[in-house]
């Protein structure tokens, strides 16, 4: 552990010159197969096929609930105690159970092979099973694999891996065509939105992943890369060995968040801060509004973040800066300072923490008592019976939360924990 020094604060470069803690130890977050919860959702005709355990299957179903009325898009093969102890030959079973399953639904047009502990703990190649049964299907299924195995990853980087597998498969664009590709999974409806304002601008603009897995946005050098999420590392050293220039920008949460992001873009594009101005104007107030009607519940608040989502740095400026709220520790699982370059200056001093020893971070967060805290699920219900506020940071990632429109609901979702407590001592 290093760094223990209170954070020094400057007004100019904001979190940029910080010591940061850097702790490890145990760590308290869910694994990256969670990410097949909203990828599912997102790409239609893509199935993802878990390779792992009786856990595995029991965390994905009960994350993403069961949907009794459609067909599924996601599943677990399940390794047996035979496959663990090497007694059976795992990829001869997987290939069935692909086989099957292919059979079965021909509305499938990409299949991902998600790893888990599991699988590699006993080594399985899914990136052979790929290649093997992608040529068996070619030109009907691709056939794609990545991990989502828990072991030193956090359960964004299930997302991280899913489209750094697709980035390969990419069309080329050809050297003269100028777009935005939007990177990291929206919700249609905050897509939509984006889409619009995108247009008025007259920006051509891109989105991946992509609502259909066959309709894949093209990349090439007139690339530039916008991301959405602060958490896609891989998948945007990927799309720049493929040619596109990474845009820095704040994330596009809440209304100063959001005006930066799409600021980038049009400055990239040359676009008039007039023509800017107009196409912003009307939703920016809209989210300004609906963000001030929680500013009176959150201002002065003292928030305290456990790294889980690696959203925090986004979410601390946003909480920070359009809501008044005091910042104890804001702790990420992975600080890479090229993906948060444009938030560390507009984050007010706090002490930044990179990585978990759970046990010290509960201790100082119990001694700091916030009124409220960020934490994955595991922690949330023993900090509440020690009489602390908490908010699921899980929920922050199910939920649509860019954008302008979505900018008061974001605020709301931290309201509400406060708002509850404050109802229940009437
Ligand atoms: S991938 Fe690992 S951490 Fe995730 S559910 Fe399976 S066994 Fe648990």
């Amino acid at each position: 552990m290093t760094g223990t020094a209170l954070p020094v604060m400057n007004a100019a470069t904001g979190c940029v010159e910080a010591p940061v803690l850097r702790e490890r130890g145990q760590r308290e977050v869910f694994c990256g197969l969670t990410g097949i919860v909203w990828l599912h959702r997102k790409m239609q005709d893509a199935f993802f096929l878990v390779v792992g355990s009786r856990t595995c299957a029991h965390l994905i179903q009960s994350a993403a609930g069961v949907m009794i009325f459609a067909e599924p898009r996601f599943a677990t093969a399940i390794l047996g105690d035979r496959d663990l102890a090497g007694m059976a030959d795992c990829n001869e079973e997987l290939d069935r159970v692909v086989r099957e399953l292919l059979a079965r639904r021909p509305d499938i047009t990409t299949l991902f092979l998600v790893g888990s502990c599991p699988s590699e703990v006993i080594k399985l190649d899914l990136g052979r099973a790929a290649e093997r049964l992608g040529g068996e299907y070619a030109g009907r299924v691709r056939i794609l694999n990545y991990s989502g195995s828990g072991i030193e990853t956090t359960f964004t980087q299930g997302e991280d891996a899913c489209l750094k597998a697709l980035v390969p498969v990419l069309p080329e664009a050809p050297a003269t065509q100028e777009s935005v590709l939007v990177c990291g999974t929206l919700a249609d409806v905050v897509e939509d939105q984006f889409g619009r304002i995108f247009a008025e601008l007259g920006i051509p603009v891109q989105f991946f992943p992509p609502r259909r897995a066959t309709q894949l946005p093209a990349i090439g050098a007139g690339t530039r890369l916008l991301l959405a999420q602060p958490f896609l590392n891989e998948t945007a050293r990927a799309l720049q060995s493929r040619g596109a220039t990474l845009l820095s920008a704040p994330y596009p949460l809440g209304v100063e968040g959001t005006t930066a992001w799409l600021r980038a873009a049009a400055e990239a594009f040359g676009i008039a801060p007039e023509r800017f101005a107009s196409a912003i104007a009307a939703p920016a107030q809209r989210a300004r509004t609906a963000v001030a009607r929680y500013r009176p519940t959150l201002e002065g608040k003292r928030l305290f973040f456990f790294p889980d989502s690696q959203l925090e740095i986004p979410l601390a400026r946003f909480l920070a800066r359009e809501l008044g709220v005091e910042l104890l520790e804001v702790g990420t699982p992975y600080l890479d300072r090229a993906l948060v370059a444009a938030e560390l200056p507009l984050v007010p001093a706090t002490q930044l923490a990179e990585g978990q020893d759970v046990e010290k971070q509960l201790d100082r967060c119990l001694a700091a008592r916030p009124d409220l805290t960020i934490c994955g699920l595991g922690l949330a219900n023993p900090l509440e019976a020690e009489g602390l506020r908490t908010k699921w940071s899980i929920e922050l990632v199910f939920s649509p939360i860019h954008g302008f429109d979505q900018a008061g609901d974001l605020a709301e979702l931290f309201a509400r924990p406060l708002q509850r407590i404050a109802r229940l001592k009437v």
